[in-house]
């Protein structure tokens, strides 16, 4: 099988300096793809800048004989870093939301500035990111997003709160924008990496951290952003070499008639049926809840 090759397209990577952004960029510039290296620089709880983090990069994929050009502005300022490929190379491909910080801290202890540096960097700067890149993208009818998760969003983690949040925040953007954009071939698909990271290495062994190269979460979205992707809207979980689909689940659940019967004491009667995931369904669109209630309507109940 030949490799996959990006030649003549045009790959944002934000928050490129380091880690997963890293291996992104080396690699779609060694399959000839022009790439736009973003990366304020500063420090993991967002602290600080430095155009250094881009510029090693960008040497990096030149000294191997790629093309690159760095892009020092926060992901907040999206405007600036599609600017950038437009200047440089004349359009824009793919966006890879990638840049992120931590600021880790328990609920109770949790500061309004916590909150809104995290909603900041990964919500408000992919959707800048995207919302620049989207009228090339409409424009040429062609474009491939990713956006970046985490299982801390999909499943909460203790002291990740407003990490979490912006997280699990990633797939509801995905997924409306995978829906606006399908019939411009705009395809947008979110990824929960886990890799070793300036992120992970103070909460993860050295001996786990040593199996989750950030090198191992590379293929699948290189999979997953090459034109020949027809995958649009999915969810993805991805380290140390393993990949896997994830999807939403909705027990088969339960139907009262709407009237004077409908009560609490109703619902905990049946309690179990709405927690048997039996027969389950995966729903993919409100248009499922909206046949629930068609349903709901035509039905005459008979557990009063
Ligand atoms: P990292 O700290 O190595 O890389 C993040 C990069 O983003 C840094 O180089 C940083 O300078 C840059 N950045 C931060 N704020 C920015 C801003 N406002 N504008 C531009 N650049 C900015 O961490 P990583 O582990 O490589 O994380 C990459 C992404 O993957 C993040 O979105 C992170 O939340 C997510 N993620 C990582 C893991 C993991 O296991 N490493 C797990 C789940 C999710």
């Amino acid at each position: 099988m030949s490799e996959l090759r990006f030649d003549g397209q045009v790959v944002v990577v934000t928050g490129a300096g380091g880690g997963l952004g890293r291996a992104y960029a080396l690699f779609f510039g060694s399959r000839g793809a022009s790439v736009v290296v973003n990366d304020l620089g500063g420090s993991f709880k967002g602290e600080g800048t430095s155009t250094k983090a881009a510029d090693v990069v960008v040497d990096e994929i030149k000294a191997a004989g790629g093309k690159a050009v760095a892009n020092y502005d926060s992901v907040t300022d999206g405007e600036k870093i599609i600017e950038t490929a437009i200047k440089n190379y004349g359009r824009i491909d793919v966006l890879l939301n990638n840049a992120g910080i931590l600021r880790d801290i328990s609920f109770k202890n949790m500061k309004d500035q916590d909150w809104d540096l995290i909603m900041a960097v990964h919500v408000k700067g992919s959707y800048k990111c995207a919302r620049a890149a989207w009228p090339y993208f409409r424009k040429q009818k062609y474009g491939r997003v990713i956006n970046t998760a985490s299982a801390a969003g999909l499943f909460g983690s203790f002291g990740q709160c407003n990490y979490s949040a912006a997280k699990l925040a990633m797939v509801g953007f995905t997924e409306t924008l995978a829906k606006e954009g399908a019939k411009y071939n705009i395809h947008a698909n979110v990824i929960a990496p886990i890799a070793a990271s300036r992120m992970t290495e103070t909460v993860m062994p050295p001996d786990i951290l040593a199996n989750l190269k950030p090198d191992w979460v590379v293929p699948l979205v290189a999979v997953l952003v090459h034109k020949s992707s027809e995958e649009n809207g999915a969810i993805f979980e991805v380290g140390g070499g393993h990949m896997a689909k994830l999807r939403w689940e909705r027990s088969r659940g339960l139907l009262l008639k709407a009237d004077d019967s409908y009560t609490p004491g109703a619902i905990l009667k049946k309690w179990d049926q709405i927690n048997n995931f039996e027969n389950a369904e995966h729903p993919t669109g409100v248009a499922d809840f909206m046949g629930l209630l068609e349903q709901s309507m035509k039905m005459r109940p008979n557990d009063k």
